[in-house]
């Protein structure tokens, strides 16, 4: 099979064609990158910390090539793009201190005599299988905190973002085979699950969903994050305007390419009339030719918006209402205009799937516990955001959220990446990603008891 991905702002402009190598490929690099693990490990702290902090500084020295190959490769607006890249070198530096962190802790044995340790060591082989909607923010908050804790990494990105990838491990300039790129699909990412010794995913949940399968039955450590199906509260109380650009961005940002874009937008009470009016003025101005290339960009294939227009078509016919946006520009990249419906019948696809794109549907709840129903009535609980004035009601609806992050007067997409990651119900599986979570994850706990030799038996 031959790996290509193609800029989707111009179909015409091939960015990367390479032979994906095959099953038993994978299996060679797996083994390999077994064996450098061990020195890997061995260099010590000061090595891995250093050589995290290299990988950060080429990622800094290639800062301008690296935003322009991910406005290219994966058509992420240019600012998202710098943002995106700055964001990948500030992973890489906040790993960079984790081999000097303790491995480990101390306790008094129950009998008295002797001491017990407990020690994290990694794992081996973290193999890992990444999208392409954050081409190496997600393969770095992966790859870094594997490496810092000893593990050696085999990364198989999603095709679409294949040149990303490629380009990061060369810049990170690590010995051979500590970290490796394998370009592919389904059967080169199955064959590194199906060798790897830790496996992270992220991803669409139906992959998402095999991917545990395969290494549950393994018996392999697995953390997989998935789709998101992202709800925001907006409250009568709220700031109207404020909140209509948050949601205007987290629905229409990266062509709502984002596993915590909003998707459906929740409107309580008295809110209802003045943000649908907001809402629509803001989304409608994103659709204005320079808006829709610097904030939203196309999306990353022309069969993602044909099932997004197809979606849209469905729920038309089945009675809703276009309150802003809902056409397909003229030109030749796949874009489509930030969308936002009314009156989507329950149980629409619309209303229970992820679809990926810049569309959302407006929904009234009644109160706030009409609200949070609504918002939790999915399995695909990443990220809600809420809209109010009010501590307590925002307090009250975090607690009552089933949502793995919850953001108050902020949009529903956005992360800080030294903090745990993760959805709930089907959106997350495992462990949390990012922080110190991650440092967790890629190791194993072992407690060691050390009894005087010659002591009492
Ligand atoms: P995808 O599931 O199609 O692909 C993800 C990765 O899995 C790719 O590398 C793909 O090649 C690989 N893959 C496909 N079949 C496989 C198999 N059988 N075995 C092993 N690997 C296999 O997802 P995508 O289209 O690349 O990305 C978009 C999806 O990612 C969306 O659903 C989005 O919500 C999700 N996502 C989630 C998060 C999160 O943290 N929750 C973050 C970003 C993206």
């Amino acid at each position: 099979m031959t790996v290509t991905s193609h800029n989707p702002a111009d179909p015409t402009d091939l960015v990367v064609s390479v032979q994906a190598p095959g099953a038993a490929a994978v299996r060679a690099v797996v083994e390999r990158a077994r064996a450098a693990q061990r020195g890997w490990l061995a260099a010590g702290a000061a090595a891995r910390s250093a050589a995290l902090t290299r990988a950060a500084e080429a990622i800094e020295a290639h800062a301008d090539e690296l935003a322009d190959l991910v406005v290219r490769e994966v058509g992420k607006p240019p600012a998202e793009a710098r943002g995106e890249v700055a964001r990948t070198a500030a992973i890489w530096r906040y790993y960079a201190q984790a081999p000097y962190g303790p491995s480990g802790a101390t306790h008094e044995t129950a009998a008295g005599e002797g001491l017990l340790l407990t020690r994290r060591r990694p794992h081996g082989v973290a193999g890992l299988i990444t999208p392409w909607n954050f081409p190496l923010a997600i393969p770095v908050w992966k790859a870094a905190p594997a490496l810092a804790m000893g593990n050696a990494v085999v990364l198989k990105p999603a095709p679409e973002a294949t040149a990303c990838a490629l380009r990061l491990a060369e810049l990170a300039g690590l010995p051979a085979d500590v970290l490796t790129v394998v370009p592919g699909g389904a059967e080169e990412g199955d064959a590194l699950i199906s060798g790897a010794d830790v496996v992270s995913f992220t991803g669409s949940t139906a992959v998402g969903q095999a991917v545990i399968r395969t290494t549950t039955a393994r018996g392999v450590p697995v953390q997989a994050e998935m789709g998101g199906l992202n709800a925001a509260l907006v409250l009568p109380d709220a700031d109207i305007e404020q909140a209509a650009g948050q949601l205007a961005y987290a629905i229409a940002g990266y062509a709502g390419q984002k596993c915590t874009a909003t998707s459906r937008v929740i409107a309580v009470g008295a809110a209802h009339q003045p943000l649908r009016e907001a809402l629509a003025k803001a989304l409608t101005a994103l659709a204005e030719p320079s808006a829709l290339a610097a904030v939203c960009g196309p999306v990353i294939s022309s069969a993602a918006r044909e099932r997004l227009t197809a979606a849209i078509d469905s729920a038309l016919a089945a009675g809703a209402t276009v309150l802003a946006g809902g056409g397909v520009p003229e030109g030749a990249g796949w874009f489509i205009e930030p969308t936002l419906l009314a009156d989507v019948p329950a149980g629409h696809p619309l209303r229970t799937e992820e679809f990926f794109g810049p569309v959302a549907v407006l929904l009234s709840a009644a109160d706030l516990d009409e609200a949070v129903e609504l918002a939790n009535d999915t399995r695909h609980s990443l990220a809600t955001s809420v809209h109010t004035r009010d501590l307590d009601t925002a307090l009250a609806a975090a607690d009552r959220l089933d949502a793995g992050m919850i953001r108050v007067n902020a949009p529903s997409s956005g992360v800080d990446f030294h903090l745990p990651f993760g959805g709930a119900k089907a959106a997350g599986y495992g462990s949390r990603e990012q922080g110190r979570a991650a440092l967790d994850f890629y190791t194993a706990e072992r407690t060691v008891t050390l009894l005087p030799a010659g002591g009492a038996r």
